[in-house]
């Protein structure tokens, strides 16, 4: 009996850890966040993300894909569109977002509906 309730607790411990907070698109901060140290990065110079408070630097490419990776596991259901990325990058040039998701993605449509698979 004691070990099934020690067994039970344990348990009980475990899904605790294991729960995962609710979220929602809107209330999470948008932007690309330094590998490194956390913080967000500056917008793009000369094709590269700058880290304001270590001085990482990293191509934009890179983060804006490493963006796009937290995103489809955050959302698995959501539809990869450069409007969402450009929102969830938190940067400025629509071009540039397309621009990176047609190198790495497969688009699919041709209109406003457009948006990008994995190939
Ligand atoms: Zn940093």
């Amino acid at each position: 009996m004691q070990i099934a309730e020690r067994l039970l607790s344990l348990t009980v411990d475990k899904s605790r850890y294991l729960r995962v907070p609710e979220y929602d698109y809107p209330m999470l901060k948008k932007g690309i966040i330094c590998e490194k140290c956390e913080q967000e990065m500056m917008s793009p110079v000369a094709r590269h993300l700058v880290c304001p408070s270590c001085g990482h630097i990293e191509s934009i490419v890179n983060g804006v894909m490493r963006n796009v990776r937290e995103l489809k596991m955050l959302f698995p259901e959501m539809k990869i569109t450069s409007a969402i990325v450009l929102d969830w990058c938190g940067l400025d040039s629509v071009k540039c977002i397309r621009r990176i998701l047609m190198m790495n993605y497969e688009k699919i449509g041709r209109t406003s509906g457009t948006f990008y698979v994995e190939k």
